[in-house]
């Protein structure tokens, strides 16, 4: 049974056209995610270009066949550009104009010199090509949502497929100078395939929008604003549920007198100095979950710990961040912290424990003075260990 071109045209345009209102609408309600408007033009272009084509259907011309398939190659290239910046965040414009502009340019080449048929194995052809370029965007970036994403990347692949074979059928028949829209069973299979693929590909597409909103959320709950570094949370989280043999360490760090620093160059200056400390922290050889707890606490792990490595550590970042000049408002100030250290023992700790550990041994740190290293006691264990071989 042959099916109806117009029908089937006028199925492709409203899909497509539902598509385009789903994404217009996610993207105003949050119009920092660019990619969704990027996505929507090149719908749009497509959708143009499937108006156009319908116009052609029914009363062919060779302007129109021209205009009908540059629009189209043109919306392709869009949603090229769309992937590319939903995996890299950069959309290539002016890539983007002289690829449209080639593919407009050879097509209506061949179609206003009345080679249709050549006009169409090549719209097939670059089309494929698009796809299946498409098809790579969303393979390449996978990783994100690994169902979802492969999924897109093989609809896409299909659709290429669809398309080759449409070239592939023109170039047997050899009509070069078709002047109507070609038509075969290709052709209809190629419509049915471009209205499934829009639709899976439109669902696919809000999944994985709604896929990285919620995987933002998740890390901006386990993200410090001020710093960067993990949070509380975030400490606990990776943590929380281990045992600290000797090989392991917990760090942490509390400026000194920050008060009245605070109250002397005010809290932004306060801040500065925060995200000073924080970057000293960060260039820190070793340590694994830098967290800021809290004001101007900090905590870290440090794994895989040589006996002494922690207090080496410790006292390079105690040094390093006392000798930074932190400017605020043209002054140059510093800062100093205290920092207390606990390792983990043969039977294990609990994370609180050590961490409980750690902090009485920032506190001894505070009381001899500040700007100074401080190791929790072997004596203390004895009240923290979990293993009952201490007893
Ligand atoms: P010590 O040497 O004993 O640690 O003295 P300190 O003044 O640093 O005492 P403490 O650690 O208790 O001071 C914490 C202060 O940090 C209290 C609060 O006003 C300030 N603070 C907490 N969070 C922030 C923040 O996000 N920004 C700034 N600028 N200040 C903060
Ligand atoms: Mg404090
Ligand atoms: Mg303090």
């Amino acid at each position: 049974m042959m099916l109806d071109i117009s029908s089937l045209l006028l199925a492709l345009g409203v899909s497509t056209f539902c598509l385009l209102f789903t994404f217009l609408g996610t993207w105003i309600a949050r119009r920092e995610v660019s990619f969704l408007l990027s996505w929507a033009v090149g719908l749009s272009l497509t959708m143009l270009g499937i108006i156009c084509y319908s116009v052609f259907t029914a009363s062919p011309s060779r302007g129109m066949a021209a205009l009908a398939c540059s629009l189209m190659t043109s919306g392709f290239l869009t949603l090229h550009a769309a992937a590319r910046q939903f995996r890299t965040g950069h959309f290539p414009v002016p890539r983007l104009i002289v690829f449209c502009a080639s593919a407009a340019i050879l097509l209506a080449g061949a179609f206003l010199s009345g080679y249709g048929g050549i006009g169409f194995i090549l719209l097939n052809t670059i089309t494929a090509v698009i796809m299946l370029a498409i098809a790579r965007q969303y393979w390449l970036a996978r990783a994100e949502s690994p169902g979802v994403l492969s999924s897109m990347a093989a609809l896409y692949g299909i659709t290429s497929a669809s398309f080759l074979s449409c070239a592939l059928a023109l170039i047997h028949k050899g009509v070069w100078d078709l002047a109507v829209a070609p038509s075969g069973w290709t052709e209809d299979l190629n419509m049915a395939v471009c209205i499934g693929g829009m639709t899976g590909i439109g669902a696919l597409s809000l999944t994985m929008h709604q896929a990285r909103i919620t995987a933002r959320h998740r890390r901006d709950a386990l993200t410090d604003a001020l710093t960067g570094l993990g949070n509380r949370r975030a400490l606990f989280d990776a943590y929380g549920s281990k045992t600290f043999h000797e090989d392991m360490a917990v760090l942490v760090f509390d400026i000194d007198r920050f008060k009245s620093i605070n109250d002397r160059y005010g809290h932004a200056a306060g801040d500065d100095v925060i995200r000073n400390i924080a970057m000293e922290l960060k260039s820190a050889t070793g340590l694994s979950s830098i967290t800021r707890m809290g004001g101007e606490e900090f905590a870290a792990v440090l794994e895989n710990a040589a006996p002494g490595r922690a207090e080496w550590i410790a006292e390079k970042v105690r040094r390093q961040f006392q000798d930074r000049e932190i400017n605020v408002n043209g002054e140059s100030i510093s800062a100093t912290t205290s920092i207390g250290i606990a390792y983990g023992i043969a039977s294990g700790l609990t994370f609180e424990a050590i961490l409980s550990l750690a902090d009485d041994a920032l506190y001894a740190a505070k009381r001899q003075g500040r700007n100074r290293t401080e190791l929790a006691l072997a004596s203390w264990h004895d009240d923290s260990a979990t293993g009952a071989d201490r007893a």
